[in-house]
């Protein structure tokens, strides 16, 4: 294949027409890790993803080989805009995700019931109708009975994993606890 080159130019971009949408769609499919939280489905998901980047960045090369070199790096320039938008869709979608809950950092908050589906707890905005204690009492006090200790090294853990059950941790996201506050009120 590589005789097709007529130029050092041309094959540049049959590796950036190629290399680029099967890197982008790889690093793509963590978008889709909450269907799958086997690390062998994820590398499974990455790779047929980057397969299909490749397989579109093919057929682009075989439809444009024998253009000029304007047409053909214009066409590589339509890819990485296409790649940015399908990104920000991406973006988008997941930031329609389930709202934050306060207490530990998933988007799980169910909008109808204002309850966590991972740790049953309620918004603040519910919990402040019934409940007397501060903002602050509150979120620590949820907070200390949610997390646990990491049973392998004996230290709490806020922010792994990063999806549980489809649920995935908020990047922004951080307790109110320190590591200390837990470890005290578990001794
Ligand atoms: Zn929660």
């Amino acid at each position: 294949m590589i005789k097709e080159f007529k130029n050092k130019g041309d094959q540049y971009w049959f590796f950036s027409m190629l290399g680029f949408p099967f890197f982008f769609m790889m690093a793509s499919s963590e978008n889709y890790s909450s269907f799958a939280e086997e690390p062998v489905l994820k590398i499974v998901i990455g790779l047929l993803l980057g397969f299909i980047g490749l397989g579109i960045g093919f057929i682009l090369f075989r439809l444009f080989k024998n253009k000029s070199s304007v047409i053909k790096w214009s066409v590589f320039g339509a890819l990485l805009v296409c790649c940015i938008v399908y990104a920000r869709v991406m973006t988008n979608f997941q930031s329609n995700k389930l709202p934050t809950c306060v207490i530990c950092g998933y988007h799980a908050v169910d909008k109808k019931t204002s309850e966590c589906f991972v740790c049953g707890s309620e918004t603040w905005l519910e919990t402040k109708s019934y409940d007397d204690r501060t903002y602050e009492t509150w979120i620590k006090e949820e907070q200390l009975f949610w997390f646990d200790l990491d049973p392998k090294n004996g230290k709490p853990n806020f922010f792994e994993p990063k999806n549980l059950e489809g649920y995935f941790k908020d990047e922004s996201w951080s307790p109110s606890i320190t590591e200390k506050e837990l470890l005290n009120f578990k001794e």
